[in-house]
């Protein structure tokens, strides 16, 4: 990264850019409220440091060491405060800040009746954004694959039930992005655009949707460290796209596993996460549990830890879900989340702010 004197002209900003483009790498550019930061995206090696570093109207040209850089607290230091997050801005909703937010909504989108009565209900629990899917990740071929996958047609026609009910009850929406060929389609319809743990390592896809400037909700793969979680969300923040809100949704653990939960919740990504990089960090608990019994008490925890929200998978009558009946929650359960980690959340960030 390349650190400019204060008083740097854009003369001597774009000398640099220039240089930098010379070798085939690409840039991104951070102005702060005092100067200019300019990061490196390519293969760092192509270019010598000791050059660029006196260059006019540069102060101090260093590597960053690790494998992601545009999103480390290492280089956003100089416009963020420790601990503290970016705000990412979806409609009159801000993910990042002191206050969790709640996504909630169904596993899948089923019909405009059902999408409609859930988001009526889940706003009226305090939610924030409605989530739904419209193409779903299914082991088997021969389960629902969500509307979308049944044609175009079908897909505009539930995308548009979907944001429709978004504007009725004045909630910002998001699905997920299966395949890269969903994207713009999709894009038109969401606030959100969602990236499953099954598609975290699919570069061109992260890029694809990185490219449409939207925010993306980008989940953790259950087999992923958190270095390649943090390093993937950077092929969308590559495309200068900073609005990623990362989300820990469970892993699979290293040993004998265990039965009585669909994956692991792990809950100290989330604290690490924060002090790797200022992108904010949600909970999915549904996911991770595979059971409603079980989301009171994690998301409880997940919101102590620093988690910025949670996404919890919400019905009004779990029972006839297609999709991940066993790990909904009626509105009125979702509701007692809400009232509860809010209060968490005060408790938590009052002393996390005292100690930082
Ligand atoms: C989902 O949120 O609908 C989903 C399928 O989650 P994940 O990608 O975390 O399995
Ligand atoms: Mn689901």
């Amino acid at each position: 990264m390349i650190i400019m004197e204060k008083g740097a002209t854009q003369e001597q900003i774009n000398d640099v850019i220039d240089e930098i483009k010379k070798h085939g790498l690409r840039v991104d550019i951070s102005r702060g409220e005092f100067r200019t930061v300019i990061g490196l995206i390519g293969d760092e090696s192509k270019i010598s440091f000791a050059n660029l570093s006196i260059m006019p109207g540069v102060k101090e040209a260093r590597m960053v060491e690790t494998p992601y850089k545009l999103i480390s607290r290492d280089y956003s230091d100089l416009f963020i405060n420790k601990d503290e997050s970016r705000i990412v801005k979806v409609g009159d909703v801000r993910i990042g800040g002191d206050d969790p937010v709640f996504i909630a909504g169904p596993c899948a989108v089923e019909s405009r009746e059902q999408i409609f009565r859930i988001a009526r209900e889940v706003k009226g629990a305090g939610a924030h954004i409605l989530r739904g899917g419209i193409y779903k990740p299914r082991s088997s071929v021969h389960s629902f694959q969500g509307l979308g996958s049944q044609g175009e047609a079908e897909a505009r026609e539930a995308l548009g039930w979907l944001r429709a009910a978004g504007r009725e009850y004045d909630m910002p929406v998001m699905t997920e992005v299966r395949g890269e060929y969903q994207t713009e389609l999709i894009g038109e319809y969401v606030d959100i655009l969602q990236i499953g743990a099954r598609n975290m390592y699919d570069q061109d896809l992260l890029s694809r949707v990185g490219r449409t400037g939207k925010p993306v909700l980008f989940k953790r793969h259950f087999g992923a460290s958190i270095e390649e979680f943090l390093s993937f969300s950077e092929y969308i923040v590559a495309e200068g796209n900073k609005d990623v809100i990362l989300c820990e949704r469970g892993i699979v653990p290293v040993g004998k596993g265990n039965s009585y939960t669909r994956y692991t919740l792990d809950l100290g990504a989330v604290p690490v996460v924060r002090r790797e990089t200022y992108l904010p960090i949600i909970v999915d608990p549904s996911h991770a549990a595979g059971r409603r019994d079980l989301i009171f008490d994690m998301s409880c925890a997940a919101i102590a830890v620093g988690a910025h929200g949670l996404v919890i998978e919400t019905h009004y009558n779990p029972k006839e879900a297609i999709v991940d009946a066993k790990q909904m929650i009626t509105p009125g359960e979702l509701k007692d989340v809400i009232d509860a980690t809010n209060q968490i959340s005060k408790i938590t960030t009052f002393y996390r702010k005292k100690i930082n």
